[in-house]
């Protein structure tokens, strides 16, 4: 019989894709979600939406964490769910630290009461680092620059006393920024791709952006949920960095997007002040390094195939 997986936050980018890539490897998956009627988008656009079934769940009410591990006994819990935008964790402070913090204690916590001896998996992030001067690595200590940062330093320390004290069998992939053809259109790479292709039917259209000096280190999503089943499934659990190490600043983005659309990407591009962060991080990015030596995964996919690959998806859309 094929072991069961839980996927929390199953809805979302990461969540979509890894239920999409368990399926494939024939697990049997069971999505959850804080929705009682939560939105399928996702996965009818992966055609998995009828491949598994999505269970309500308040990630803060213990009784329901253990009821649902009670009854399925599932062998790899992926945590993924969290108010994800750093921008919006400005303004929803408390809802983005429920959201990361309280979940995920109250997960370790379950599990912990419950003798729970499979695998937690938390989605950790690169923004815990804050500003790096180098590539982040294990070494580096946090300094993070943001309510979502704070949030997610705050649930790594978490899961490495549980695991540490406690013996729990839980771990953080720290990742950074990753991309699909999933993202939503909250977050800086998709609006770009989104308001090129209208600058190409509308020549008076304006893309309004924050710091476009600012750089990232971008990945590709699909690849970045097998790297969180690698980590999850390795003899010893040890927190890893899930990155490509390489930076790109977010107007090499846009200009690269708009020269494949084959527009001047100065003629659409308006910098609002406005949009810039508060405490802004102009360099965030990871050292890829042990994931390679380690556990033998490293990012393949480029930024130029990121974007391309996105742009086309919107396009057939
Ligand atoms: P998404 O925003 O696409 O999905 C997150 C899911 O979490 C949502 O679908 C939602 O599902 C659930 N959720 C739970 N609480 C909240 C809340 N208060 N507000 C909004 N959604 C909530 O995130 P990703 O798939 O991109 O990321 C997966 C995980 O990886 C997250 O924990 C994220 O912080 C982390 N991460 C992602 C990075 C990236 O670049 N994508 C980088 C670093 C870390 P539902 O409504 O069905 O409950």
């Amino acid at each position: 019989m094929s072991q069961t997986i839980f996927v929390f936050g199953c809805t979302g980018q990461d969540g979509s894709l890894i239920c999409q890539s368990l399926l494939q490897k024939r697990f049997k998956v069971i999505g959850f979600s804080r929705k009682s009627n939560p939105n399928r988008k996702n996965h009818e656009s992966l055609g998995i939406s009828k491949d598994f079934e999505i269970h309500q769940i308040d990630l803060k009410n213990p009784k329901e964490i253990k009821q649902s591990i009670d009854r399925f006994h599932p062998s790899e819990i992926y945590n993924l769910g969290a108010q994800s935008s750093v921008g919006k964790s400005y303004t929803e402070v408390s809802k983005t630290i429920e959201s990361i913090v309280n979940a995920t204690v109250t997960l370790l916590q379950s599990s912990k009461e419950l003798q729970f001896d499979g695998k937690l998996f938390f989605a950790g992030s690169g923004e815990i680092y804050g500003e790096t001067n180098i590539a982040a690595s294990s070494s580096t200590l946090p300094n993070p620059q943001s309510p979502y940062g704070i949030a997610k330093s705050c649930s790594f320390n978490c899961v490495k006393f549980y695991r540490e004290v406690y013996k729990l069998n839980c771990v953080t992939g720290i990742l950074f920024n990753h991309e699909s053809i999933l993202r939503s259109e909250q977050f800086v790479t998709k609006k770009i791709i989104k308001n090129a292709l209208k600058c190409i039917k509308n020549k008076n259209h304006k893309l309004k952006v924050g710091n476009i000096d600012i750089a990232r280190d971008w990945g590709w999503a699909n690849e970045y949920v097998e790297a969180m089943q690698i980590i999850t499934r390795s003899k010893v659990l040890k927190d890893q960095i899930i990155c490509t190490g390489t930076l790109t600043k977010l107007k090499d983005f846009i200009q690269v997007t708009f020269e494949k659309l084959g527009l001047n990407w100065e003629d659409y591009v308006e910098v609002d002040r406005q949009l810039f962060r508060r405490s802004e991080i102009h360099r965030n990015f990871g050292n890829p390094l042990h994931m390679k030596q380690e556990l033998g995964w490293e990012a393949k996919v480029k930024i130029n195939q990121i974007i391309e690959n996105m742009i086309n998806h919107e396009i057939d859309y």
